[in-house]
């Protein structure tokens, strides 16, 4: 057993965030565990530039209100209690709503080898200024 004392929050750059995002590592496991779990806030407007994570990710809302979009889909907006799975590939964002806090854990595996995400570009207002999708419960 170990017993983890608390990391310091990080804050999310710019790089690869729009708006104020903070993180803590949760769980970072040691070979041959390859799991990750990240708690990550979001301030109202602030969401992820668009990505794709090599494992694919659960992302799983624990508080607020919060928007989550797969490149080519609708806008969804989740809300605390709500899980959404991505698949090894897929491109997505997900961030809070343009009112409200949300934070979520993020739960990832690193591939065997290679960069555990891609990053692409930042997600623009116009793409995250619509109304969004009701998600399907
Ligand atoms: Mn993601």
């Amino acid at each position: 057993m170990e017993i983890l004392r608390k990391a310091p929050t990080v804050k999310a750059g710019s790089d690869r965030f729009t708006g104020d995002a903070w993180f803590d590592v949760i769980a970072r496991g040691e070979p041959p565990s390859r799991v990750r779990v990240n708690v990550v806030r979001f301030a109202p407007g602030a969401r992820n530039a668009w990505h794709a994570h090599a494992v694919g990710q659960t992302v799983h809302v624990t508080e607020g209100i919060g928007r989550i979009q797969s490149r080519g889909g609708a806008v969804v907006e989740i809300r605390a209690g709500d899980t959404v799975h991505t698949t090894a590939g897929e491109w997505h964002w997900h961030g809070a709503a343009p009112d409200h806090f949300m934070t979520h854990l993020a739960i990832w595996e690193a591939p065997a080898e290679g960069p555990e995400s891609e990053w692409g570009e930042q997600v623009t207002d116009a793409e995250y200024l619509v109304q969004p999708a009701e998600p399907t419960r």
